[in-house]
């Protein structure tokens, strides 16, 4: 590369400096790199070593005729070391530092200069080790780690960019940030840490068998202290230099401290579990609370292939991940409740874990969840609290305007922030019938999240006609409701998803329906309870198609929902000569679920009846396998729906069926799709989970192998499909790249 400049002195040859040094040498980033250091013996290490090209015994000559100076001395040693070199400093001469406190340095030069130099750029490299000395120079230290300049506003902003490209040269990224703000920062995130560390060591190491305390000392201990073993003159200097920051962030550690020691004393477990709920859910998310991502493992985002051979088998008994409306609901529900709830079946996914980390900011002792199971200490209607920051809900559509009704009854303030899809999503449709309550909501720009919320309104109840069909609205009304004086009522323009106020009344809220109108009254109070989430019907689809399409086949779906807003496939099924039964129906937290068994038996084809299709159109991509498989003509029509979903799922269909050599037709509403033979092929799925499930099952009766592109995201809606569809026969194997 063209070099950055001619000759950079580092004073202090140290781990830093000599880290710095090396990597500058390696990569050529300068003409010469000259050390200056009081030890000769460091010097000469450096030199042989090969972390510098000139070593300076003089460091006036030296600052004299470099182009660049780099401190990289103990943080109380600057204001030493820059008094003396201040005679021979030109004008000209970029010089920056690497000292762990900021404040400190930027007041030494303020002194000694009458005012900040516009060429004096503070810096600070996050990336270190416990060792120190030119011979543990490390030329890698600071590749993809971070460094925080601190310019001040008079800084010269060619020497700002010349410091920040020489770290973005080593390898680093570089951030900026105000001196106080990176000295509050690092009190928090490295130095208490450190004066932790020390300190706990130090106690252990007083007392009378500490042989034996070190001799059993387990991983934890080992962990816990390794940067106790950090330079005691580094730390010494960081303490005194930045004592105010650090004393607060101490204060606020002693007050968290006691009151941990308190519940232990008292035995108040659920201080305790919520102390340790709380901790353990952001040291496990702590990368994605950095990159602004929710809060579920990392989104698989390998290149995900589903090959899948013809033939197989659907037999067996199996339940398929928990519906993701009901999984939201529990843990909003569960946290309103007075008692504990206990929710099994919940889904893991990345939207229902975004709403239970927004309950846990809101003070609610969650845990879990572990393999579907989240007990949740309740709290009751009144006793949330107010979130630390905005609370982040990922790219959750249902969290966001759920808790916007929610938030709206509070007496404190909220904001409600998505990721970068869900900023482009429209709010104002509940942030309208919420001001009509009384509450005062914000919208983003072009009505567009963040939701900031006002707390403390009186809100009052109210009658609302829903302009468009949506149960996200109406549930984000009703919450509300539990907090406004009288009645609230809403009516839909056509039936829509009815979880919430089936689980409200799961919770022994009353709720009252009559035709299209739910009405309840605030005040009242949650009870807790155990809620086994259904299986998502959905999900639950692919394998009743499966066994419809499979000569033979006898397959059973667990603790299936069977919501009658939900329950289209299992009515279109029917009517196409499916061999369905629903055994041991029952009600589970004021939802209807049942076991599904279903069995082959030939399939004919059907005009869909339209009034079905608003209650199956997630379905329809494997409904189109099981028209396929049928004898005579399907016609699907009133499902313009289907072309904004994921992808346009009518064109996917039938782009992906005709390739497989099937007689399908698309049409604006639908499609027309006549019984015939599949053979092999590659599909593209489009990136959309519920077409690659569909080709999945296709396979069954296809003649030859298919090759599904696009795959991964079935992992976020049905974690373990291919791991069911291989236990109930079906030859599909899952190929990353
Ligand atoms: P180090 O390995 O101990 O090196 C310190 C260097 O400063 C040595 O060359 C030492 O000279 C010299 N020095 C010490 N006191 C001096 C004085 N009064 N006058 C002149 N020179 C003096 O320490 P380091 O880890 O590189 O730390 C250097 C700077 O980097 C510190 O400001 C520290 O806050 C910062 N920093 C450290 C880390 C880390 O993890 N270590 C991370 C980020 C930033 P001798 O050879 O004579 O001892």
């Amino acid at each position: 590369m063209s070099k950055l400049t001619k000759r950079i002195l580092i004073v202090g040859l140290g781990l830093i400096g000599g880290s710095l040094a090396k990597a500058l040498r390696s990569r050529t980033i300068c003409q010469t790199v000259i050390g200056y250091d009081r030890d000769q013996a460091e010097l000469d290490t450096g030199l042989r070593l090969g972390v510098i090209d000139e070593a300076a015994t003089d460091l006036m000559g030296a600052v004299e005729n470099a182009d660049v100076v780099v401190l990289a001395v103990p943080v109380k040693a600057m204001e030493t070391v820059l008094a003396e070199m201040l005679p021979a400093l030109r004008s000209e001469t970029i010089i920056t530092d690497v000292g762990s406190v900021k404040g400190n340095v930027v007041r030494a030069a303020e002194q000694l200069f009458g005012a900040v130099p516009e060429n004096f750029i503070p810096g600070h490299p996050i990336a270190g080790s416990e060792k120190s000395g030119v011979a543990a120079a490390d030329e890698t230290l600071f590749e993809h780690h971070k460094v925080i300049i601190t310019p001040l506003p008079e800084s010269n902003p060619a020497a700002v960019t010349l410091i920040a490209r020489l770290w973005q040269a080593v390898g680093a990224e570089v951030l900026q940030m105000d001196v106080e703000r990176h000295d509050e920062v690092l009190a928090a995130t490295s130095h208490l840490p450190h004066l932790l560390a020390f300190s706990l060591v130090d106690t252990l190491a007083q007392e009378q068998d500490r042989t034996d305390i070190f001799r059993y000392a387990a991983g934890g201990f080992r962990d816990f202290t390794r940067i106790a073993a950090s330079d005691p003159t580094m730390w010494h200097d960081v303490g005194l230099a930045n004592k105010s920051a650090i004393l607060q962030k101490i204060d606020e550690f002693t007050e968290g401290l006691a009151q941990l020691r308190d519940a232990i004393e008292t035995e108040d477990g659920r201080t305790m579990l919520g102390i340790f709920t709380r901790a353990k859910a952001a040291r496990e998310h702590f990368s994605k609370i950095l990159s602004g991502s929710a809060y579920s493992q990392v989104m698989n985002i390998k290149e995900t292939t589903f090959h899948v051979q013809p033939g197989g088998q659907a037999n067996g008994t199996i339940r398929v991940p928990g519906d993701k409306s009901i999984s939201h609901r529990s843990i909003m529900l569960g946290s309103l409740a007075s008692g504990v709830t206990e929710v099994s079946g919940f889904l893991e996914g990345e939207d229902s874990l975004a709403t239970l980390q927004a309950f846990r900011d809101m003070g609610v002792v969650i845990e879990g969840p572990h393999q579907g199971e989240v007990k949740i200490y309740g709290v009751g209607v009144d006793g949330l609290q107010q979130a630390p920051g905005p609370l982040y809900v990922g790219n959750s559509g249902t969290t966001i305007r759920l808790l916007s009704g929610l938030l709206a009854g509070q007496k404190f303030d909220s904001e409600l922030s998505g990721d970068a899809s869900l900023s482009k999503r429209p709010m104002e449709r509940v942030a309208k019938p919420l001001r009509l309550m009384g509450a005062v909501v914000d919208t983003g720009e072009n009505g567009c999240p963040p939701v900031k919320i006002k707390g403390g309104q009186a809100l009052k109840g109210m009658h609302y006609d829903m302009p468009i069909a949506s149960a996200q609205v109406k549930s984000c009304v009703m919450l509300a409701g539990l907090y406004a004086e009288g009645e609230t009522s809403v009516t839909e323009p056509a039936p829509t998803r009815d979880h919430t106020e089936r689980m409200l009344r799961g919770f022994g809220y009353q709720v009252e329906k009559q035709d299209n109108k739910v009405t309840l009254s605030g005040g009242g109070s949650l009870q807790a309870g155990k809620i086994d989430v259904p299986a998502d019907i959905s999900s639950a689809t692919f394998f009743m198609v499966a066994a419809a399409i499979t000569p033979g086949s006898d397959i059973t779906l667990e603790h299936v929902g069977i919501n009658p807003t939900r329950i289209g496939v299992v009515n279109i099924l029917k009517l196409m000569g499916t061999n369905i039964e629903l055994l041991n129906e029952r009600e589970v937290g004021g939802e209807p679920v049942a076991d599904i068994r279903v069995r082959y038996a030939p399939l004919k084809g059907i005009n869909i009846p339209e009034d079905q299709v608003p209650l199956a159109i997630d379905e329809f991509p494997a409904l189109f396998i099981a028209a396929v498989c049928a004898e005579g003509e399907t016609v699907l029509t009133g499902a313009e729906e289907l072309r904004v979903k994921e992808s346009d799922r009518i064109q996917a269909m039938v782009d992906g069926l005709k390739i497989l050599g099937a007689d399908i037709e698309g049409t604006p509403d639908g499609a027309i799709i006549r019984g015939s033979e599949m053979g092999g092929g590659v599909i593209e799925s489009h990136d959309d989970h519920r077409i690659a499930m569909s080709f999945t099952i296709a396979g069954l009766r296809a003649k030859g192998e298919i090759e599904i592109r696009e795959c991964a995201n079935v992992s976020t809606s049905f974690p373990n499909f291919v791991e069911l569809a291989q236990q109930v026969g079906i030859n599909v194997r899952k190929e990353e790249l």
